[in-house]
């Protein structure tokens, strides 16, 4: 799938642009950290993942926009204390700097969670991400019950990689994620991977959680299919939940060229119109990115709307 198939692909939907949500910058030394630990197939990857888009920051932004993506995230996640906060005021910094980036930000039970995360909210942060089995914690973790009520209170979506897969953690899986929205029914969780590979699991979570999102990132890909393939019979579901699915790539950090991320939904036959809203439509209503540009092709910095 090459860059040619994107802007067919677009160009046949009429998408005025893709919205990404599940794209990766970070400082250059932590991303080089992320890409050695890649290459290394380490004990939470399991296989070899040889990365495509192994590129300097300023070409990485140029690839992304060059398939037409109108709106992204810097998506960041500490795997120890002291760390947060700093990665925090470096996406902050590449927000102010990349207009087309949806300002992202994290955190990690420890004190102070609650006073770093109140500044990023005040900073004019649209996206959280969590991951729970690089982060290895307990989402409930008393240490961020001020986080989640301060997250829930603001409305502004997570990004929370908590399925078991690629590898399982001590924490992942359904059960922490159905205690957390016992606690804090009105969180706007999009669960990463669609809950890779307890997909079923998820989409339970989702019927009983209206505010519940779902992103597809390497979803239904060659990869991915090859090892947590998703069931057949949950496609109906992904049909119901056309609305609240939102397309996410894993940019740069993926094994396969980016056209094949969105060929693998395209060939689940969903239809134009599912593809129009998991690829556009729902993340610019949930981010509300306000009217599409008229210029299909073009992409758009991401307003202040
Ligand atoms: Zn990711």
């Amino acid at each position: 799938m090459n860059d040619d198939y994107v802007a067919g692909l677009r160009t046949r939907l009429g998408l005025p642009g893709i919205i990404d949500i599940h794209t990766h910058f970070m400082p250059e030394p932590v991303m080089r950290k992320v890409w050695d630990y890649f290459d290394s197939a380490g004990p939470l990857i399991g296989r070899a993942w040889p990365i495509e888009y192994r590129d300097e920051e300023q070409v990485r932004l140029k690839t992304l926009r060059g398939f037409g993506v109108r709106a992204f995230t810097s998506m960041v996640y500490p795997h120890k204390p002291d760390m947060a906060a700093w990665l925090n005021s470096w996406t902050a910094d590449f927000a102010a700097r990349t207009p087309d980036c949806l300002h992202t930000a994290t955190f990690y039970p420890e004190p102070g969670a609650g006073e770093y995360v109140r500044a990023a909210l005040d900073g004019g942060t649209r996206v959280f991400k969590v991951h729970v089995q690089v982060g290895q914690f307990d989402p409930g973790d008393p240490l961020l019950d001020e986080v989640w009520g301060l997250i829930q209170e603001a409305g502004v979506p997570v990004v929370i990689h908590c399925g078991s897969g690629p590898t399982p953690g001590k924490f992942t899986g359904p059960g922490p994620i159905r205690a957390l929205l016992r606690r804090f029914p009105r969180l706007r969780l999009i669960i990463a991977h669609l809950g890779a590979p307890e997909y079923t699991e998820f989409l339970d979570i989702a019927a009983e959680h209206d505010a519940v999102l779902l992103d597809t990132t390497m979803n239904f890909t060659d990869f991915f299919e090859s090892a947590d393939p998703f069931p057949a019979s949950e496609y109906p579901r992904l049909r119901d939940f056309g609305d609240r699915i939102l397309f996410g790539s894993d940019f740069p950090n993926i094994p396969y060229p980016y056209g094949h991320a969105l060929h693998a939904l395209e060939r689940l036959n969903l239809g134009d119109d599912w593809l129009r809203r998991v690829c556009h439509d729902n993340a610019a209503r949930v981010f509300g990115l306000g009217q599409p540009s008229p210029h299909p092709g073009k992409t758009s910095p991401v307003s202040s709307d």
